[in-house]
């Protein structure tokens, strides 16, 4: 497994444990999709992955690719970061239900946060509109320390 990032290893296989545990087959195409997220540092589109699935799956058909980015995404093993329309693996426990991300718009970094609860005047707002939450995401751009 030396094409995934050292430091994604353990989400790697911990994924693979999870779906064992839960009787989810881990096809090809769900494992190649996982270690091409999981090996970039960067977010991926889906266009991304495509490409760098040509050659482990012999050029596979764009919805098997999106139905395997599908089941990381709804396990929460992976986040889509809507405004870049990418895809990232998720950095901590898959289980929570707001996605927070810190983007640098230069070197296109970026950092997965970890709030627990929707910021207080969101919370409000919702509340305010009767919203029942389901889940959340805040995407904030900037120029990171390094390129600043
Ligand atoms: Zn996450
Ligand atoms: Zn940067």
């Amino acid at each position: 497994m030396n094409d995934v990032h050292h430091d994604r290893l353990h989400d790697f296989e911990s994924a693979i444990f999870y779906c064992e545990k839960n009787g989810l087959n881990v096809t090809k195409p769900r494992e190649e999709v996982l270690k091409a997220i999981l090996g970039s540092k960067k977010p991926l589109g889906a266009y991304d992955i495509l490409e760098k699935l040509a050659e482990p799956l012999n050029k596979p058909k764009p919805p098997t690719v999106y139905r395997a980015i599908d089941f990381w995404q709804s396990h929460g093993f992976i986040h889509r970061i809507e405004s870049l329309n990418a895809y990232i693996g998720c950095d901590t426990d898959h289980h929570h239900e707001g996605s927070q991300f810190i983007i640098c718009d230069k070197c296109g970094n970026v950092e997965e946060v970890h709030l627990c609860s929707v910021p207080a005047e969101l919370q409000k707002k919702s509340e305010e509109s009767g919203l029942k939450i389901s889940h959340w995401v805040l995407e904030l751009h900037g120029t990171c320390k390094t390129c600043q």
